[in-house]
């Protein structure tokens, strides 16, 4: 079964493949990806800790710091209106 319709803006999705076991369609409007059926969350968890022991994420934690700062800055500008 392919869900049609993105999870975000409710606009009409596209299926684009499957793999294994999840069909994974393209929203038409925001290009959200998503699958179906939707991981539980923990199967999520499972996933990510896993990657994260295998280092697959390794130059994204050595980036966190600066992204935090960036981040922290767009919210203090964002919230001074
Ligand atoms: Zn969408």
């Amino acid at each position: 079964m392919i869900m049609n319709v993105c999870l975000v803006c409710h606009k009409k999705q596209q299926h684009i493949f499957a793999y294994q076991g999840f069909d994974y369609s393209r929203c038409g409007n925001c290009q959200l990806v998503s699958t179906y059926p939707l991981p539980s969350t923990e199967t999520i968890e499972k996933h990510y800790a896993k990657r994260f022991a295998e280092g697959n994420y390794r130059l994204l934690r050595s980036y966190s710091e600066r992204y935090k700062a960036v981040y922290d800055d767009f919210v203090t500008f964002s919230r001074r209106g």
